[in-house]
């Protein structure tokens, strides 16, 4: 049995990045870019308006002013702003030689036709100079980076209309257990509905990768090794859940091994997911997670998703924050590092709530964040503060 920093370093070392693709810029969010990004341009490219207004002399503040012209965003000026002159300006328009500040629109009066007069106290410069956010060669957006609306906004204004992004990794997910008939089904005596498998192939999908399922496999050597086999053909990474405890029908392991996977681990000291197992073949990365669905859904969290994004070049850190216990937290007997699904409230506090072990379905739906009780914890008083990593 290994730690659980021990089990995170041995799958981050195993993860080679996979290659490379272009995508259009519109089918582009949530991908990892695979190169820097640099500007082909200034941003902004021309010293621009920032405001509805007049653009002026600053020295000519305190006087009448002549309009000499009208400049529209997308024109450019023909004349240049002389003592006492103005142009009427729009936000974005270039601003016109001569002006060294815009007074908003909002703070002058018309005196007469074509003379206005500035009413405010003092103002702003109001003017956005050329290249003070990108410089044209600047890198503006770095490899590893994963896009969001943000980003994307960036590569349409530096032109990059096909980013090249890394592929996105290709799970192949199996639901192991004689116990399980699909969800769509009503369980006989003695089953229960597979729910990992939705479970994991929609945390895969949230983690930008492209899940395909392979069903449920018996626990029978024959079932396990069709899925296993059928599951590593077509993908980077396989996830199995269930059969990797010490039961007599738990046969996940055994089948790794004979389908050429090397098993890396077979448990780790932590509490859930102590059966969970990883191996690699020349081909794939194979994780035996867990049975019960809160062993699960953590291990994915915790232990496949930083490897998955690290596959697709993205170095996957969520912040982790230190926040007041809501109420006394008494854990039993903590002989196992420990991770509690917490909920966080309104203001910002950590509510442990119920939570009856590693089968218990629903509690994760409440949950925001995760907390970790190290071996031997006592009783943790309110108010004490606790690391929480959160959940999305
Ligand atoms: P196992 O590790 O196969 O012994 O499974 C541990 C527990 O998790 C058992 O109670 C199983 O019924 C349950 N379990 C296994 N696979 C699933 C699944 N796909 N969905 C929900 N529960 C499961
Ligand atoms: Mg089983």
């Amino acid at each position: 049995m290994i730690s659980f920093v021990r089990a995170q370093e041995i799958v981050m070392e195993c993860a080679r990045v996979l290659d490379s693709e272009e995508v259009a810029l519109s089918e582009s969010l949530h991908r990892i870019l695979a190169e820097d990004i640099r500007s082909d341009i200034d941003m902004p490219p021309f010293d621009k308006s920032a405001m509805d207004g007049y653009a002026c002399r600053r020295a000519d503040l305190d006087r009448e002013l002549a309009v000499i012209e009208i400049i529209q965003a997308g024109t450019s000026p023909t004349k240049t702003v002389g003592e006492r002159q103005c142009a009427k300006i729009m936000t974005g328009a270039m601003l016109p030689e001569g002006a060294d500040c815009v007074v908003m629109i909002e703070y002058t009066e018309e005196v007469r036709e074509g003379v206005v007069r500035f009413t405010g106290a003092s103002t702003r410069d109001n003017i956005c100079r050329r290249s003070e956010d990108i410089r044209e060669g600047d890198v503006v957006l770095e490899r590893g980076e994963r896009i969001a609306p943000p980003h994307v906004a960036v590569l349409a204004t530096v032109g990059c209309v096909r980013p090249r992004v890394y592929r996105k990794a290709r799970v192949g997910i199996i639901a192991t257990g004689d116990e399980l008939v699909e969800p769509g089904e009503r369980p006989g005596p003695s089953q229960i509905r597979t729910s990992n498998s939705c479970q994991l192939y929609a945390q895969a999908l949230d983690a930008d990768t492209l899940p395909t399922y392979y069903g449920i496999a018996r626990d029978t050597a024959a079932s396990l090794d069709g899925a296993l086999k059928r599951a590593m053909a077509e993908n980077d990474v396989v996830l199995l859940s269930g059969g990797v405890s010490k039961g007599d029908f738990d046969l996940v392991p055994g089948i790794m091994t004979q389908n050429g996977i090397e098993i890396l681990f077979d448990s780790i000291a932590m509490k859930p997911g102590k059966p969970t197992t990883f191996g690699v073949s020349p081909t794939v990365y194979c994780f035996g997670l867990p049975g019960n669905p809160v062993s699960t859904f953590i291990q994915f969290e915790i232990l496949v998703k930083p490897f998955l994004y690290k596959l697709m070049g993205h170095d996957f850190r969520p912040t982790h924050s230190m926040l007041p216990l809501a109420s006394r937290l008494e854990p039993k007997r903590v002989d196992r590092e420990t991770w509690l699904p917490v909920r966080i409230t309104p203001d910002g506090r950590v509510e442990p709530g119920a939570y009856h072990g590693s089968a218990h379905i629903n509690a994760l739906c409440e949950a925001d964040g995760l907390i970790v009780l190290p071996v031997g914890a006592g009783v943790f008083e309110e108010g004490t503060l606790v690391r929480v990593r959160p959940l999305q």
